[in-house]
């Protein structure tokens, strides 16, 4: 059996890979088991910030690994404390709390927003208001505050205590408001799986303010968004709002397994002995990676960013055989005359790796991409949407 009917044959049937066999990259560049190169613009699902094999990044992780793999919350480690403050001085957040997934991180998230509202307002107040077309993840809560229904079909019941209100729609979250008992208000800044889709400005801003002045819980959810992704540390301060709980995950490990729960002032004490807890949460050799992914995430690379996301955009933007540009930075999508199975599939065979998000197509490349590849990459974008 080649390695296609292996994975037939033993794994879920959960996921649609493209017949791509990849065995090794460097950078921005991946390659597969015939030797052909591609320009890789996902980067994992927005996951290897510098790309595949960085040194720096092998260095942090190896020496960790020579160390001490891993140690459990019984103990302290170095790379865990470390991370954890060089994420609050880059967020302005003020406690962590570390897990392993973008849904882990998520569901910590919603467990202080309950804490906090049982505490102060009552157990009765437990309801959730996310977006509609928003992702929060696969575990059953996730799901629940993921405001896609192709996604709740047969997994019912779901975690109660979660309702949906239109993105952008200020009127509709201010009603929900109004009508609920609400512990919290979860949102993508910039929503990924949903086809990458900004929240304005204005929306963003008035949001925050209904949350304050309600003592409400502001939760962003920056998995994907998050790590200097949109040309920010973090997309909320796109928009200037100060969050009570950040989540992140996806690009915060550079390739290893690491989830985050951040909370700011009004939350950093919510928890105590016990309530949460991970066994590889806070893990040494993720946290090393880490440190090196976070501490390189700085003013020079986050200009270069946006520099770069805003010339993919203005391309895209120019194309006659394009519909639709949306994004922030280096979290394009965009949504051409052709179908976008038949853009992803073409451009596969013409070397350039790029991902889906509902009916778009979705670019996250690595934020160190160099603009020759960059470059490179668009005009084969530009020669298969026209
Ligand atoms: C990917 C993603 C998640 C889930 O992260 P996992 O690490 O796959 O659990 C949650 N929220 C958003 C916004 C995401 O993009």
């Amino acid at each position: 059996m080649d390695i296609f009917e292996k994975d037939k044959e033993y794994i879920v049937n959960s996921y649609r890979r493209l017949p791509i066999h990849l065995t090794n990259g460097k950078g921005s560049l991946v390659y597969d088991e015939d030797g052909k190169s591609y320009i890789d613009l996902g980067s994992g699902i927005g996951v290897n910030v510098f790309g595949i094999a960085d040194d720096q990044w092998i260095k942090a992780v190896t020496s960790q690994l020579n160390l001490i793999q891993h140690s459990s919350n019984l103990y302290y480690t170095d790379p865990c404390v470390n991370l954890a403050k060089l994420l609050i001085a880059k967020s302005g957040m003020k406690k962590v709390f570390f897990c392993n997934s973008g849904a882990e991180a998520n569901e910590n998230g919603i467990k202080a927003v309950r804490k906090y509202a049982a505490q102060k307002k009552g157990s009765e107040y437990y309801t959730i208001i996310t977006l509609l077309n928003s992702f929060h993840g696969r575990t059953l809560t996730n799901l629940a505050a993921t405001g896609q229904d192709v996604f709740h079909r047969l997994y019912q019941p779901l975690t109660p205590g979660f309702i949906h209100v239109p993105p952008d729609d200020i009127d509709a979250l201010s009603k929900a408001i109004k009508e609920h008992k609400v512990a919290g208000f979860m949102m993508e800044c910039v929503q990924g799986e949903g086809g990458v889709c900004p929240l304005s400005l204005d929306y963003v801003k008035k949001a925050a303010c209904l949350c304050e002045e309600n003592d409400i819980v502001l939760m962003c959810d920056e998995v994907q968004c998050g790590n200097g992704r949109t040309g920010y540390y973090y997309a909320f301060m796109h928009y200037g709002i100060n969050p009570d709980v950040v989540t992140t995950a996806k690009g915060v490990g550079g390739g290893l397994p690491l989830g985050v729960c951040m909370l700011g002032e009004k939350l950093k004490d919510i928890f105590s002995y016990g309530d949460v807890g991970s066994t590889y949460g806070g893990n040494p050799v993720c946290c090393a990676g880490g440190v090196s992914i976070m501490s390189r995430i700085d003013e020079a690379l986050l200009l270069d960013v946006r520099k770069k996301g805003s010339y993919l955009f203005k391309k895209l933007k120019s194309l006659k055989g394009i519909e639709e540009v949306s994004g922030l930075g280096l979290m394009i999508g965009f949504k051409a005359k052709k179908p976008t199975s038949d853009i992803i599939n073409e451009l596969m065979k013409n070397g350039v790796l790029v991902l889906s998000a509902k009916d778009k197509v979705r670019i996250l490349p690595a934020l160190n991409i160099p603009m020759e590849l960059l470059e490179e990459a668009t005009e084969k974008i530009i020669a298969v949407c026209e």
